[in-house]
């Protein structure tokens, strides 16, 4: 079971409405010991060492967001989402194609790249 805390704050929904958060599964920065709401990023006050250490036993922690399909780059060193140029994978960053990927691998991303910006 996540630990749920009572945010006082007001988030924006996906509808575009201003709402309190309420009871949510909130996440702790491990360096900071901050504790943060995760609707509305804002950092939850008054939090005791009890629920910290909770927290840290549940690894309840801030996690960097994910960047789907991330590969990184061997001429750059750039980890970024690659671009298909002229049936190429290619770094968004220099530009140069992604040579060190294996076929299946290319052909995955090709098609998962494809779909995924599909519907942006
Ligand atoms: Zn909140
Ligand atoms: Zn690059």
């Amino acid at each position: 079971m996540p630990l749920a805390l009572n945010c006082v704050n007001t988030h924006i929904d996906k509808f575009g409405k201003k709402r309190h958060c309420g009871q949510v599964e909130p996440y702790m920065d491990p360096k900071t010991e901050q504790v943060f709401c995760p609707l509305c990023d804002n950092e939850m006050p008054n939090i005791t060492h009890f629920t910290k250490v909770t927290l840290k036993n549940l690894r309840q922690f801030r996690t960097k967001p994910q960047i789907p399909f991330c590969v990184k780059c061997q001429s750059c060193g750039k980890e970024a989402q690659p671009a298909i140029v002229s049936d190429d994978i290619v770094c968004p960053s220099c530009s140069k194609a992604h040579t060190h990927l294996s076929e299946p691998f290319k052909i995955m991303l090709k098609d998962k790249l494809r779909t995924a910006n599909k519907d942006v």
